[in-house]
């Protein structure tokens, strides 16, 4: 399992892009930052994308992508999410007002785009991974993801305040490769975390008492970029070497 950071930020400025990671040059987990990122070529290998939740800046490149698509694709991209954001990009985004209904374009029997609504707790297969969506902490309904290969599991947390649920379905899943963890504001703004449904360093710390961790290595990503040197200052005085804040483009590889 190859993934490739495209967007690791909790919001977006020059040099900081909103969430989504690419794995396997097929799939994506959030569509953040993908035509802000890919060239067309690699826009138009994406299959799959698994929405966390309908946040703005987890879906941002959704409905931009869908409009390089006609005429270059013959299968619909499918949007996978739970239902209550697959109901959001059905009656807020691609409704016709804010962006046309790409599910019908070019013709009601060849679209660009389809959505699909992911069961929770229950996997499915999708390239070749057996991925499950877990229910986490967040002012709107989100999930966190756990994909499975057969070189081991990866999960992502999707934004979310301390969690519980999303940790006892990772300590039984087998061969834990890595945690992708939200981390958005410094603890001076634990407050605004707390109220919002994001995580400080102090509360990645307590999460992570929940978690069995058996070595796997945990990626810091969604930092808020207005207050990211304080946050990443945080995290080095931790001194935690299994924590790594993620940076745009790199590429982390499990075999
Ligand atoms: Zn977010
Ligand atoms: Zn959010």
């Amino acid at each position: 399992m190859k993934i490739r950071v495209l967007g690791c930020h909790g919001g977006e400025l020059p040099g900081y892009r909103t969430t989504c990671f690419l794995v396997d040059q097929k799939l994506c987990v959030d569509g953040g930052s993908i035509t802000s990122v890919l060239q067309l070529d690699d826009v138009l290998k994406i299959d799959d994308i698994f929405l966390t939740h309908s946040h703005f800046d987890h879906i941002k490149d959704v409905p931009l992508m869908t409009d390089l698509l006609v005429g270059k694709r013959k299968t619909p991209v499918v949007v996978h999410g739970p239902a209550e954001t697959m109901e959001t990009m059905d009656k807020d985004v691609f409704n016709n007002r804010v962006w046309p209904d790409f599910r019908v374009i070019p013709t009601k029997e060849k679209p660009v785009l389809a959505f699909e609504t992911i069961p929770i707790h229950k996997p499915v297969t999708c390239q070749g991974l057996k991925i499950r969506a877990i229910p986490v902490q967040h002012p709107v309904y989100s999930v966190g993801y756990i994909l499975e290969s057969r070189v081991g599991a990866v999960a992502f947390s999707g934004d979310t305040g301390p969690t519980d649920e999303l940790w006892r379905a990772i300590n039984a899943t087998p061969n834990l490769r890595a945690v992708f963890l939200e981390l958005s504001f410094p603890t001076s703004m634990q407050w605004l975390a707390d109220v919002s449904g994001h995580l400080t360093p102090k509360t990645v710390i307590s999460e992570l008492q929940k978690l069995d961790r058996r070595g796997a290595k945990i990626y810091l990503y969604h930092l808020k970029p207005a207050v990211i040197d304080e946050v990443k200052a945080e995290v080095r005085s931790l001194k935690m070497d299994f924590l790594h804040v993620c940076e745009l483009e790199e590429v982390y590889t499990f075999i």
